[in-house]
């Protein structure tokens, strides 16, 4: 995989898809909600909109699936709903990532996570030691406008003190590589919920944790993991 001779020392790591598992309980929690409207959700329907504001992404799907949009006290209500069926879920941790995280701290990279998520979100599912291991986290509710802008990369680059042009992100959605993108950024892009032909905006794409692992040893010139 070809990264145009760059030099990494910073990681920017999407939460949702990236680092947990979570999209599947995501999918689930939302067509939960959209089924009392009578509506019937595929998984892609949620997989393609993640990083999308909340309220954005769920009026956007009652468009189109030519229904009423309700009203906005409504929708907030039907937000945080899904969150409390969304808690209800057993989410868990990548197998891979604990080692990732581990291996990019011990090579002395910097990282952090960038999600678009809120901060209850990465409290609910990242323990104190896993958080432990981002030297910054930047959430939704630290940004005035979420991916796919660029603000959260931008600002996970300010606060870590570093160059653009030695940063990775590692994504897992259409508007998550966007938001990479428009910071001018360099982005892989895992395979978890969505095929390569979504993910064509990235740089890179690897098909799955095991390859994204030993797609960072190479970039950091260490030898393949165990
Ligand atoms: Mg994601």
């Amino acid at each position: 995989m070809q990264n145009a001779g760059k030099t990494f020392n910073t990681f920017l790591f999407d939460m949702d898809g990236v680092v947990v598992d979570s999209m599947p309980a995501h999918a689930g929690s939302w067509r939960k909600i959209f089924c009392e409207f009578g509506l019937t959700l595929e998984d892609v329907d949620i997989f393609k909109r993640e990083g999308m504001a909340g309220l954005d992404s769920i009026a956007e799907i009652f468009l189109e699936k030519n229904t009423v949009v309700p009203a906005i006290h409504e929708l907030l209500m039907l937000q945080e709903r899904k969150i409390s069926v969304f808690e209800k879920y057993d989410v868990k941790i990548f197998d891979e990532i604990p080692g990732i995280l581990s291996f990019l701290k011990n090579s002395n990279m910097k990282t952090a996570l960038v999600t678009g998520s809120m901060r209850r979100s990465v409290d609910y599912m990242l323990d104190d030691r896993l958080q432990s291991f981002f030297d910054v986290i930047v959430t939704v509710d630290d940004v005035e406008r979420g991916k796919p802008f660029p603000d959260p990369y931008l600002k996970a680059l300010h606060l870590l003190d570093s160059n653009k042009d030695e940063s990775l992100v590692i994504e897992n959605a259409p508007m998550g590589i966007s938001a990479a993108k428009a910071a001018f950024l360099t982005c892989v892009a895992i395979e978890t919920t969505l095929p390569s032909e979504y993910l064509q905006e990235a740089d890179n794409i690897v098909t799955s944790h095991g390859q994204l692992q030993s797609y960072l040893h190479n970039i950091c010139g260490a030898p393949a993991p165990s």
